[in-house]
């Protein structure tokens, strides 16, 4: 999983309601594989999906952010 950098974290954020998109896509599909990514000929990607993975980690960022700014 790659480190997410500010540059991503802040393309989230400048998009209304991606992330929550995201984390409401790419979800198990109860047979531990992402139901939104398409995956490779012979199956669906696992899950978490590195997309999921990405989305998690700038939610995390966001939640951060948003506490350090309310002083
Ligand atoms: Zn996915």
């Amino acid at each position: 999983m790659p480190p997410l950098t500010v540059d991503d974290l802040q393309f989230f954020l400048r998009t209304p309601g991606l992330l929550d998109h995201l984390l409401e896509q790419h979800i198990d599909d109860g047979g531990g594989y992402c139901k939104a990514c398409p995956g490779p000929q012979s199956g669906r990607h696992r899950w978490p999906c590195q997309i999921r993975g990405i989305a998690e980690q700038a939610e995390k960022l966001r939640d951060t952010a948003l506490q350090d700014n309310t002083g």
